[in-house]
């Protein structure tokens, strides 16, 4: 929006429906006590016009007037309390607290001098959300300390021949009280926080010290296991932080394993932050001989342009789409579109979710390289990963192994 000089952009105590960034140009910001005009403040550039009216659903506290040819950008209120909400539990309770502060000192103000402030509204309480975000970081923080992280093993088999040819190590908590916690209760609150870092150290350091006694087992079963990969999930917090490259590393060499023995799988989605910089990292884990693959592929964004930039060889086609393959025709449609296009590009596949004979057969028959379900095993600890793979039979993958039931370990 283009302002000319002395245009008012809007009046003390209308409603509010928009803010404005400024671009370019001078604004006033007035107002008027008992007939009389009171100047608050002039803004320009990179500063942002009407924008607590906005947050709060008030009225304007203050009447706004060009000073100079102005350009600015409006911004709906939508837009903005949607942003807020968006935000992790302790920032929206900052804000809140933040507005509270400010109503305090207007009411104050208000008794001083008998003149009549916009009071706001503060809104909803979201102390007890933030609240229990940060307990549980601080729980997370405190079982890293005690120990209480636990790496679990689901096996990736080879679809045309049945062999057993990897892990995905996927992480627990062995809580004191509530037993054995899945990771979907506390990866994302990790994830908002630097504590995933600790948790990726964890799990590589982990899955670095039981990787040569799951080889060693390989060579027993030599016929139906090829040496093992396991992978690792890192999140583009990992490859933000700085190194990544080096621990893993350091890692390897520790267990004396070559970098080819661990593949990492990183999602599109927390790859958003900075494709330029992930693409570095990715080539320097890829120098070291692991493997990249890009996880739960075609969930997230701007997939075709992470594929094309991002230097990885594996996808992992999401179980979600794979749950639906005798349901949803749409969802059988992107699989086969998936796996073409990752023959086209010379990429590898794991479909994902491998629940029954069926999926298999047509995972199989579609091209899908790798498979990963609880048709095979669901995640175990390590000394059941090493029973998996001493009994693995390749012929009887197809119906998720005669002899042992591995759906229920
Ligand atoms: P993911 O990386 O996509 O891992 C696969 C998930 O699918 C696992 O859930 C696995 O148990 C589940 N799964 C595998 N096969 C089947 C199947 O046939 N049917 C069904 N219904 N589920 C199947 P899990 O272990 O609960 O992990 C959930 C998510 O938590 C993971 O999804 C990953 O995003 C995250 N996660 C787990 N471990 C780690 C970790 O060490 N680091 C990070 N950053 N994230 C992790
Ligand atoms: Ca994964
Ligand atoms: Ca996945």
């Amino acid at each position: 929006m283009k302002l000319p000089a002395g245009e008012v952009l809007f009046c003390e105590n209308e409603p509010a429906e928009s803010a404005f960034l400024i671009e370019s140009g001078l604004f006033e910001i007035s107002v008027r006590r008992n007939g009389e005009k009171f100047v608050v403040a002039e803004i320009g550039p990179g500063e942002i016009l009407g924008e607590l009216a906005v947050l709060i659903g008030g009225r304007r506290s203050a009447t706004v007037t060009a000073l100079k040819k102005s350009v600015i950008q409006k911004v709906d209120a939508d837009q903005f309390r949607n942003r807020v909400m968006d935000l992790d539990p302790v920032m929206r309770m900052l804000i809140e607290t933040v507005m509270k502060r400010l109503n305090k000192t207007l009411q104050k103000i208000e008794r001083a001098s008998g003149t009549p402030c916009n009071v706001y509204d503060v809104g909803p309480n979201f102390a007890p959300e933030a609240l229990a975000s940060l307990k549980l970081e601080n729980d997370i923080a405190l079982a890293l300390t005690r120990g209480e992280m636990r790496v679990h093993y689901q096996p990736i088999v080879h679809l045309q021949t049945g062999m057993l040819c990897g892990f995905e190590g996927l992480v627990r908590w062995q809580h004191p009280e509530r037993g054995l916690l899945s990771p979907s209760e506390f990866i994302p609150t990790a994830s908002e926080s630097m504590l995933i870092r600790q948790i990726t150290s964890f799990c590589l350091k982990q899955i670095c010290a039981d990787l040569p006694r799951l080889r060693t087992a390989c060579l027993r079963n030599v016929g139906n296991v090829s040496p093992v990969v396991v992978n690792l999930n890192i999140t583009g917090r990992d490859l933000e932080a700085g190194m990544f490259v080096e621990e893993l590393g350091e890692a390897l060499k520790t267990h004396g394993l070559p970098g080819k023995a661990l593949t990492v799988e990183i999602t599109e989605s927390s790859l958003m932050l900075d494709t330029a910089m992930a693409v570095r990292v990715l080539n320097e884990i890829k120098a070291l001989g692991t493997g990249v693959a890009i996880d739960d592929f075609g969930t997230g964004y701007s997939s075709m342009s992470h594929l094309v930039r991002l230097p990885a060889s594996l996808l992992k086609i999401d179980r979600s789409f794979v749950a639906g393959l005798f349901t949803n025709d749409q969802s059988r449609k992107i699989v086969v579109m998936l796996l073409e296009l990752a023959r086209q590009l010379g990429m590898n596949t794991v479909s994902e979710g491998i629940e029954t004979p069926e999926d298999y057969a047509f995972l199989a028959k579609n091209g899908s390289r790798f498979g990963q379900g609880f048709l095979f095993s669901r995640p175990v600890p390590l000394n059941d990963a090493i029973t998996l793979v001493k009994s693995w039979d390749a012929s009887q993958a197809q119906t998720g192994g005669a002899e042992v039931d591995r759906r229920v370990a």
